[in-house]
């Protein structure tokens, strides 16, 4: 059976990578650990007046290139196996994207669904609060990730700021507007997503008017990434969240379902769709496959069933690296997640110096930035590929990994 612990699957895709680049075995030695990892236990009163004690991490993975970066996410299963995976690939993502920034993540085990907005704030606070020693626009900046969002920011920096005794916008990004957010940081990975649904559409000749689409999750990522790949021209076939799918072979409206979503709590039900399981979803008749859930999606068991002609990756981590060979063998492109997925840390990277100018862009200069970005970012990652005839995962980690030891070299091992 294949392993589901998602740091073995990062530290196999890391082997992988350094074995074609011939990297420096102290140097991947240094790689394969987290710089620092905290964890922190948090204590809040609950609306009934019991005292709860939640777990929270923070793991800190490498920042030679730069301050750590990377998400905080709320969610039961959340692990520290899943938070170092995440970390690290926040650092390759960073790299990949040549952004300024080494990687990091936070996760909160808790259910937010059940919790009230008393209730997260109270708990955000607390772990901010706790971390306050380790983060920093100069150390390590927040950002949201699963279940969290610009309000979560907001109590983040509201939280760092009252300790620092000014106003810090730039520990947090993915803030709203009117407190140092960027414009268009909201549905940035699901614009990026996009951009790499578009590139890889026209490398395979897959006319957008004849393009299907189907979206795995219904979160920030999902929803705007069927909203923006039915905008392209394509046709969004199926979409799903963690209860289910629906699927309409003459394409849904993204805009109806998550309005339906809203009223419903899923988007199981949507008028005149069929109902479909997860499992189905990821096995549709498409083109163009985008998980945007959580880890271990495409796996040995599902990933010969999968009839897409691309898969772009929306979620960290979906597709393990047994169902990577499968799908390589298959002649199925994969946009690997940390060049797929990059929007989001991309514009977080334009939030943060648009809050240390205090100069802040326009939408238009936001997405026409983030498209120059990514779009140089994937040719790098094509070619890299071609010469070494390498999939695309592997390619983007060889330059990515690449780079980072190139830091870590040039700047020395201290002492
Ligand atoms: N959580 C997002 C990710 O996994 C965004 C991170 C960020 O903006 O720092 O890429």
């Amino acid at each position: 059976m294949e392993k589901s612990n998602p740091y073995e699957m990062a530290l196999e895709q890391l082997d992988k990578a350094v074995k074609k680049i011939k990297l420096d075995p102290g140097v991947h030695e240094i790689l394969k650990y987290p710089k620092r990892t905290v964890i922190v236990s948090v204590p809040i009163i609950m609306d009934n007046g019991e005292c709860k004690v939640f777990t929270g991490y923070r793991v800190q993975h490498h920042d030679a290139r730069g301050p750590f970066k990377g998400g905080v996410r709320y969610h039961p299963d959340v692990t520290l196996e899943e938070v170092k995976a995440l970390a690290m690939w926040m650092t390759w993502k960073c790299s990949v994207m040549d952004l300024p920034f080494g990687g990091a993540k936070g996760g909160v085990v808790c259910n937010p669904r059940a919790m009230s907005e008393g209730e997260l704030q109270r708990l955000t606070r607390r772990y901010t609060a706790n971390l306050i020693r380790f983060i920093g626009p100069e150390t390590d900046i927040l950002a949201p990730d699963v279940y969290t969002n610009p309000k979560t920011m907001a109590w983040i920096m509201d939280t760092y700021s009252t300790y620092v005794g000014y106003c810090a916008p730039g520990v947090v990004t993915g803030k709203p507007l009117s407190i140092g957010g960027s414009k268009g940081r909201l549905e940035a990975t699901a614009m990026g997503v996009s951009f790499m649904c578009r590139e890889a559409a026209n490398l395979l000749k897959i006319e957008p008017k004849e393009g299907r689409v189907a979206v795995q999750g219904y979160g920030n990522v999902g929803y705007y990434a069927a909203k923006f790949a039915r905008e392209m021209g394509f046709k969004v076939v199926g979409v799903s969240d963690s209860s289910g799918g629906i699927y309409d072979p003459d394409g849904l409206d993204p805009d109806a379902v998550q309005a339906h979503k809203g009223k419903a709590g899923s988007v199981r039900g949507y008028e005149g769709s069929e109902e479909i399981t997860n499992r189905e979803l990821l096995e549709l008749e498409c083109d163009i496959l985008i998980p945007a859930a959580l880890e271990n999606q495409i796996t040995e068991a599902n990933a010969d069933n999968i009839k897409a002609r691309v898969v772009v990756e929306g979620a960290n981590g979906p597709t393990t690296p047994k169902a990577d060979e499968i799908l390589f063998e298959k002649e199925i492109m994969v946009v690997p997640d940390i060049l797929a997925n990059a929007g989001g840390v991309t514009v977080s990277y334009f939030e943060w110096v648009q809050d240390l100018m205090s100069y802040f862009w326009t939408y238009e200069a936001v997405m026409k930035t983030l498209d120059e970005k990514m779009v140089a970012a994937l040719k790098d990652v094509l070619e890299t590929a071609r010469k070494n005839r390498v999939d695309l995962r592997t390619a983007a980690y060889m330059l990515a990994v690449g780079r980072v030891a190139e830091t870590i070299e040039l700047r020395g091992i201290f002492p």
